[in-house]
């Protein structure tokens, strides 16, 4: 018997090349591989849908890596497993991110008719020099010709992401930027600072750079913009989104009004959710699990009996580590955590929980209160870091 809603997130590894700033757990792979990974994707679905009889599946997302990659007809196999095997909503939301210059008019109607009605592109800047800066495979003309086809091809619920604290970029840059794209009038943006991540390319150029220029040397070039400018380029892609009818819904998310991703709430929300695929986390009961990461270990497992062989990372939540996830992720959210729904969750009052965080983190400005909500100020919402971690 049906009993809860869960969400189903689906990874497809694979990029045409690999980004210069990229430490996602994707890579390129030949037709091949891609196959043989569809194949074993399709099992795992099958196997997994056993442990998942009492769930109505509400929310599909499938990320990347690029999973447009994936040609129409692997979309429309894997997208009739989850509805074969599992028990889906009669109107479940099911995004699929692609990247320009892996999509055209006929993959997108193909990738519709398998149900998929949400499409989040990674484009990341409306500029080109930037784009090439960061290794993309695109142009912003061929994105924009692949966002009019999607229109064309029925899709009405379109995200688009975009980065900003990009090396050498200017405030005047980012706005030129979201101008462009808010031009295209999509439903949803998902806007988040450049993070420099250990072991990709970036790393070695600008944390370099970043040390000499913080023990006083000049500031190169194309060096990454200061705290003070990554904050003010924040600032107002939060102001002008709003001007333009944008509702921010999380620190990086903003929405036109009842657009907000739902796949991603249930993340922020702590709701369950199945992961399938290379690498892919999940969140079932009070357990938190995640897959191999070797492609290799992935594709040679026979999981037909056991899809648990799979599982490379398991772990228990206890009730004290269950309350910080409420309190980090919650805050995420710009209506941030419910006092009410805390008490439902763990039987225990907040104030009694977290008075003392709490009153130190109102005292200095950062958290406010109103009714039953806690939530994050515009002043906590810059050093958003700091706050979750006091509640850690
Ligand atoms: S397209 Fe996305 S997932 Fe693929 S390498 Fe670039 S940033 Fe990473």
């Amino acid at each position: 018997m049906i009993n809860k809603r869960t969400g189903l997130y689906i990874h497809i590894p694979f990029c045409m090349k690999k980004c210069d700033y990229c430490d996602f757990l994707s890579f390129p792979a030949t037709e091949q591989v891609r196959n043989q990974y569809v194949k074993q994707l399709i099992t795992e679905l099958q196997v997994r849908s056993a442990g998942l009889k009492d769930c109505l599946i509400d929310t599909v997302f499938l990320g990347g890596g690029t999973p447009s990659v994936l040609e129409g007809k692997q979309i429309a196999e894997i997208m009739n497993t989850v509805q074969k095997y599992f028990s889906v909503d009669k109107e479940p939301e099911i995004t699929m991110e692609m990247n320009p210059g892996t999509v055209n008019y006929e993959k997108l109607c193909s990738y519709k008719a398998s149900g998929i009605n949400r499409v989040s592109f990674g484009v990341q800047s409306m500029d080109n020099m930037e784009l090439k800066l960061l290794g993309r495979i695109h142009s912003v003309e061929e994105f924009q010709e692949n966002y009019q086809a999607a229109r064309k091809a029925g899709f009405s619920n379109i995200n688009i992401d975009l980065m900003s604290a990009l090396p050498n970029q200017t405030l005047k840059d980012v706005q030129k930027n979201v101008m462009k794209a808010v031009m295209l009038a999509p439903e949803h943006f998902s806007c988040y600072g450049l993070i420099i991540e250990e072991s990709t390319p970036f790393y070695q150029k600008y944390e370099q750079q970043e040390l000499r220029r913080q023990a006083g040397e000049e500031r190169p070039e194309d060096a990454l913009p200061t705290e003070q400018l990554e904050r003010e380029m924040y600032q107002w892609i939060g102001a002008f989104l709003a001007e333009q009818g944008y509702i921010q819904y999380e620190i990086s998310n903003y929405a036109k009004r009842g657009m907000e991703c739902k796949h991603n709430l249930k993340y922020w929300e702590r709701k369950e959710y199945l992961g399938v695929g290379l690498g892919a986390a999940s969140f079932l009961g009070d357990i938190r699990s995640s897959n191999v990461r070797s492609i290799e270990d992935y594709l040679q497992t026979d999981i037909r009996v056991e899809a648990e062989l799979l599982t490379e990372e398991k772990e228990v939540i206890d009730e004290a580590s269950a309350m910080a996830e409420f309190m980090f992720l919650g805050l995420r959210k710009i209506l941030g955590i419910s006092k009410t729904e805390f008490y439902e969750s763990f039987g225990q009052d907040y104030m009694q929980v977290y008075g003392t965080v709490h009153e130190k983190m109102v005292k200095q400005g950062l958290l406010e209160e109103k009714g039953d909500r806690v939530y994050l100020s515009k002043q906590g919402i810059d050093v958003s870091n700091y706050v979750m971690g006091e509640f850690l």
